[in-house]
């Protein structure tokens, strides 16, 4: 499979990155991990975005999903359309928020956006989603979030999402080939728990899980920074570790 990096600034956009999406590509199947904010003009210069056959948003903050509704515009009202409803996977209320976020139910052409997408509400389960096998849990973030696992031909990527730390992701990332972890937090602030990590404890689950490769995402710019996040992972993983940027491109 291939990872895409679209957009990994977290919580608000920088101004070289639109906020956390990740491009999951096998066998021709085009999957969106998050959309967050600023992310669908950066897909455009990857792939036609009409051709997306599935989006997974982790959890409702605007960092993570906002874009999925100037997507509707372009998928509704494309000349080119239209286009047959997606399949977009999200926590609980998913639809609700997306049509709130889009204009609300008085909104003249909005009604329920179900002639763009077609929701399916997250649980903690595996499913099979095209050539994908997709694992997904509850992960520790103030609100309802998931980590996911994605499978293909024996390869495995875990994508923490927003989380601090806890079991659950541990579990997703065992053993994983690639562990793509945000390091939101730096160890030099008083930081809260159950929130997110900082590098070092994303180094930290990447040991616990013996995953073969760490890649941190979602910093937190100005007030993090790629040296200092690097360096707390170093001190708690010894495998290959790095901090993405958007366009980034691994082949697992
Ligand atoms: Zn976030
Ligand atoms: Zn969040």
């Amino acid at each position: 499979m291939k990872l895409t990096v679209i957009g990994c600034a977290g919580s608000f956009p920088a101004p070289d990155s639109p906020c956390s999406a990740y491009l999951v590509e096998a066998e021709g199947f085009k999957l969106l991990i998050d959309f967050g904010s600023g992310s669908l003009g950066n897909l455009q210069n990857v792939i036609d975005p009409h051709d997306l056959d599935a989006v997974i948003l982790t959890h409702l903050h605007a960092d993570h999903f906002f874009d999925a509704c100037p997507y509707a515009v372009m998928r509704r009202y494309a000349p080119t359309g239209p286009y047959p409803p997606l399949r977009i996977y999200g926590p609980e209320n998913t639809h609700q928020r997306l049509v709130a976020a889009y204009g609300g139910e008085g909104e003249r052409h909005c009604s329920s956006l179900t002639d763009v997408y077609d929701v399916h509400t997250l649980k903690p389960s595996t499913f099979e989603l095209g050539p994908f096998s997709v694992t997904v849990d509850r992960v520790t973030h103030p609100v309802e979030t998931y980590g996911v696992r994605l499978e293909y031909r024996g390869r495995s990527l875990t994508y923490s999402s927003d989380t601090g730390q806890c079991e659950a992701l541990d579990r997703l990332a065992t053993h994983c080939d690639v562990l793509l972890a945000e390091a939101a937090y730096t160890e030099e602030r008083e930081n809260p728990k159950g929130v997110h990590l900082t590098g070092k404890e994303a180094g930290e689950c990447a040991t616990k899980a013996g995953a073969g490769r760490l890649l941190l995402t979602h910093l937190v710019y100005p007030w993090g920074s790629a040296e200092t996040a690097l360096s707390e992972a170093r001190q708690a993983y010894t495998g290959p570790v790095e901090v993405v940027r958007p366009g980034s491109v691994y082949e697992l």
